[in-house]
């Protein structure tokens, strides 16, 4: 079934109202983060490829106000502790973990110079752990989105974006791409946030037309082999670049792929067609959205899936059963297109449809995938939404 988004408004108030209740404080900044899925370009970020997320209509808000110590006392309502950090020696800790990514951006901060005075904070979120839509990008844009109104202060969109970025890196021991703190700081409504990994630039592409949205459907399993899985992916990609010879798989083409068919040999042959095949359909996809063309997008998702599947061997069955699901329903039930997103082994797919079919599409993805799998998914809708911004 289709749960509603929690509007921002509310879970605004729902945060002012627990610094109040735990902190005894009252909010005068807060800010507002959203987490992000990514609507095409699956495992070419580091391939110099694209990347076309978008920030989802879900949210991480941090609501609190100076002190006038030097230190920050927070406190999340994913647990009951108010943790108290000394802001002049910010060190990463073993536990409460969700704080290193507060003391990474923080240090971030610090580390431009900035003086952070002493501040009471509360954070609560919409953003679905576990689901892989980056709740850590979104608890790092808000920490830091919260921090430019404690300073009063503005950073550069793309300098808070790899401050987040280094947080990640440096306190969670996450060595992540680029794609979900660009999208986080950067989403806007009605845009997806094309990134070109080989420059690190953003682009904004249009997303307009109403009468489609964006069904993310959670599989609710992750299997274990996804660690494993990844790094040696990312092994095939850098050996199969070496054994063609170019610098950059921004430089390859299919004809390449094609006459070094044996040399890259069995997997690393398909890892290769994946990677180039799913450079171009993402350019594509920007191409085609940028005429408001939606229903181009169906076939270069239908594609993606199934080179996630067959060639790059990230998917699995549940992620099958749901994108199987989806495309029997078809174009006359409202359905464009539907693929996996993200790292894969689990997590959620993407499915493109109708506005007003995507309560109808959602009942019977949760229905029959229940019957497959004997598992409910957690199903929502999204459009692209505005990125990281203080609130009010
Ligand atoms: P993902 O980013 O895919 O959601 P991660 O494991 O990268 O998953 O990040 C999840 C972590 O982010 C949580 O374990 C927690 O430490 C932190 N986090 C997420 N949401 C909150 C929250 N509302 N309050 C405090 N920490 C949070
Ligand atoms: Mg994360």
């Amino acid at each position: 079934m289709l749960q509603p988004n929690p509007n921002l408004s509310d879970l605004v108030n729902d945060t002012a109202a627990g610094l109040a209740d735990r902190l005894q404080v009252k909010a005068n900044i807060t800010a507002a983060a959203p987490g992000r899925v990514n609507l095409i370009g699956e495992h070419i970020d580091y391939c110099d490829g694209f990347v076309m997320p978008f920030a989802i209509d879900r949210y991480i808000v941090i609501a609190g106000r100076a002190n006038g110590t030097r230190q920050a006392r927070i406190s999340s309502a994913i647990s009951e502790e108010i943790v108290t950090l000394d802001l002049t020696q910010l060190q990463e800790v073993s536990e409460p973990k969700w704080t290193n990514y507060l003391r990474g951006v923080i240090r971030g901060f610090q580390d431009r110079g900035h003086q952070i005075p002493g501040f009471d904070a509360y954070i609560l979120s919409s953003v679905p752990g576990g689901a892989g839509l980056s709740s850590s990008a979104a608890l790092e844009c808000a920490t830091a989105t919260f921090l430019e109104g404690l300073l009063d202060t503005v950073l550069d969109t793309k300098e808070k974006a790899l401050l987040c970025q280094k947080a990640e890196h440096d306190f969670a021991h996450v060595p992540c791409g680029i794609m979900d703190q660009f999208a986080s700081a950067f989403g806007k409504p009605n845009r997806l946030v094309l990134i070109d990994c080989q420059t690190g630039e953003p682009e904004l592409v249009p997303f307009e037309n109403p009468d489609f949205t964006v069904l993310i459907s959670n599989t609710m399993v992750h299997h274990e082999l996804s660690d494993g899985g990844y790094a040696i992916r990312r092994k095939h990609t850098e050996d199969g670049l070496a054994i063609i010879g170019k610098s950059s798989w921004r430089d390859v083409s299919t004809e390449d792929v094609e006459s070094h068919w044996n040399s890259l040999g069995e997997p690393i042959n398909r890892r290769a067609c994946h990677v180039v095949g799913e450079i171009s359909r993402t350019i594509s996809a920007a191409a085609a959205l940028a005429q408001n063309d939606f229903e181009a997008l169906g076939p270069l998702m239908a594609a993606s899936h199934d080179s996630l599947r067959n060639d790059f061997e990230v998917s699995c069955k549940e992620l099958d059963i749901l994108v199987e699901i989806a495309r029997a329903i078809g174009r006359d039930g409202g359905v464009i297109g539907a693929r996996m997103t993200g790292g894969g082994f689990g997590g959620s797919t993407v499915t493109l449809c109708e506005s007003n079919k995507a309560a109808e599409i959602a009942a019977i993805l949760s229905t029959e995938y229940q019957r497959a799998t004997g598992i409910t998914p957690q199903i929502f809708a999204s459009r692209p939404s505005q990125g990281a911004h203080l609130v009010g």
